[in-house]
């Protein structure tokens, strides 16, 4: 239970800063257990820790500890409707599909990117996957992915 609880508050920071950067949410993994608490690579752990900064530095702490409540509660709802989410038309899998996922994001540093088709995975490469596909998220990458998303605003969760 603690090992599950671990798991949810460090994808609640990295969607939380993926929220300011204009990205759509990456899905949860439920099913499949990738032992990503247990045998963290440094790559994922960096990224925790700069995802945790970016929520410091520009979230005063009321706003931040909100923000983590409902993505919390958005965390478990998806948890429980387990299903893997296309980050062009943020549609769900539905059963009797399986979804891509980007083989370099997942290769480089088991982030989960899918999407519904491969047309939707060109189409939002260029636009946004582009600066984040395959990088470490440090703040230079940061910085280029909320300069090439066209309206951070529109992000889901509205941030
Ligand atoms: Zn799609
Ligand atoms: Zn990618």
């Amino acid at each position: 239970m603690k090992a599950l609880r671990t798991k949810l508050i460090y994808y609640v920071v990295w969607f939380t800063s993926y929220s300011f950067l204009g990205i759509p949410r990456p899905a949860i993994m439920v099913r499949k257990n990738h032992g990503i608490n247990r045998n963290r690579t440094d790559a994922q752990k960096e990224r925790s820790k700069l995802a945790k900064e970016i929520r410091k530095m520009t979230l005063g702490n009321a706003t931040a500890k909100q923000i983590c409540r409902e993505d919390r509660a958005a965390g478990l709802e998806r948890m429980s409707t387990r299903m893997e989410q296309c980050q062009h038309c943020l549609r769900g899998q539905l059963p009797e599909e399986k979804f891509q996922r980007c083989s370099r994001c997942w290769d480089k540093l088991q982030r989960s990117v899918y999407y519904c088709s491969k047309d939707r995975q060109v189409a939002a490469y260029k636009p946004t996957h582009k600066a984040i596909c395959g990088k470490v998220l440090d703040v230079k990458t940061a910085t280029a992915a909320a300069a090439s998303s066209v309206s951070p605003a529109k992000a889901p969760g509205g941030r």
